[in-house]
């Protein structure tokens, strides 16, 4: 019997991204025999340790936390045999028929396959202020800060379903939270759009660009803009939780081929340009990020990636 893969040694698949594709893409490598290594610069569970309720997911009935629910996933990959170590990926490179990746130490390590499930990050607005005070009033995550804002005047930024799902979650910690809005109607699935129009503690302001952030040592303004009014409004704010989108982590591998907007393409066995190299969750190219969708490619993503090494030992399944 083949010895099992301890920290940092070569493995049959290497998964760069502990969040939900990473995790269960892992689980269902371990449970095809594979020889599993997952690198993961953070905590194991990606953007889904963040949310407080993941009421979505299917089965979850007792509406556990993102972060229950990953720490669930991450046992449940470990019992099967994949293994976990915490290190950020340096590069990722072809080599001898197979990969090569290179740690933050300068370690190299060895793959058959490799999937590429490193999600996303935070989009700014890029306006003055919102670097100068980004932890003194600027954040990008209701769970991590909301606390410190207890009932004081809240601006949330965007429409999609991250902004009305932080908007929700601070209407718990204040009964002054503005959600600003570009257009005139919510990005957000209906049913999560649908608790923040109806949430009094949350006003909304449509067809508003926020401008600018002020403050001094801290966040105490904001200059909003009504399209079409031409008038600039300063008010005063105390937080500001930008939520306008997501950016695909594809810097390890520019010669991918990529939608219009950065994200990894893949065909349907999560198969990108360049192959035995898989891409699954938020980094892929899709209609619809969800746990349950990114959990769903990460499992295919496995599957065929075991086929892809299979074919390589000439052990392939005709
Ligand atoms: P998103 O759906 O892309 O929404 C980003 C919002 O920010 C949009 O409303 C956008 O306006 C606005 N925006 C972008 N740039 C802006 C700018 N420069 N100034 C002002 N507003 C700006 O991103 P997201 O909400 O982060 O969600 C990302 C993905 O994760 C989505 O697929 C989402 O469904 C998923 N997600 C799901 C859940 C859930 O299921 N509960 C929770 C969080 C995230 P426009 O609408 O005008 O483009």
């Amino acid at each position: 019997m083949d010895a099992p893969v301890t920290d940092k040694t070569d493995a049959d698949l290497l998964i760069l991204g502990a969040g939900p594709a990473g995790l269960t893409a892992a689980q269902y490598g371990a449970r095809a025999n594979l020889k599993v290594l997952v690198i993961e610069q953070m905590a194991p569970g990606g953007q889904a340790l963040l949310i407080d309720k993941l009421e979505n997911y299917p089965g979850n009935m007792a509406d556990k936390s993102g972060f229950e629910i990953a720490q669930d996933m991450h046992r449940q990959a470990e019992l099967f045999g994949a293994r976990f170590i915490t290190d950020t990926v340096c590069s990722l490179d072809q080599e001898d028929g197979g990969f090569k990746i290179t740690l933050g130490d300068g370690e190299t390590l060895r793959g058959l396959a490799v999937i590429l499930a490193t999600g996303t990050k935070h989009r700014t607005l890029d306006i003055p202020g919102e670097a100068e005070f980004y932890g003194r009033g600027v954040s990008y995550c209701a769970t991590c800060d909301g606390p410190f804002f207890r009932n004081k005047k809240i601006f949330v930024i965007g429409g999609g379903d991250a902004a009305c799902d932080e908007a929700q979650l601070l209407s718990h910690m204040s009964d002054q939270v503005t959600l600003v809005h570009r257009r005139d109607r919510l990005r957000a699935q209906k049913a999560v759009a649908q608790r923040v129009l109806t949430n009094p503690c949350i006003k909304t302001r449509f067809n508003t660009r926020i401008l600018e952030i002020r403050g001094k040592d801290k966040v105490e303004s904001v200059v909003l803009e009504k399209a079409g009014m031409g008038k600039k409004d300063e008010e005063q704010a105390n937080a500001v939780f930008i939520f306008a989108g997501t950016l695909p982590q594809t810097a390890l591998v520019p010669d991918l081929k990529k939608d219009e907007t950065g994200y990894v393409l893949t065909n349907q066995r999560m198969e990108t340009s360049i192959p035995g190299l898989f891409a699954a969750g938020d980094v892929r190219s899709s209609p619809f990020r969800q746990v349950v969708v990114a959990a769903g490619e990460g499992a295919v993503a496995a599957h065929c990636a075991a086929a892809y090494i299979d074919g390589l030992r000439g052990e392939a399944y005709q």
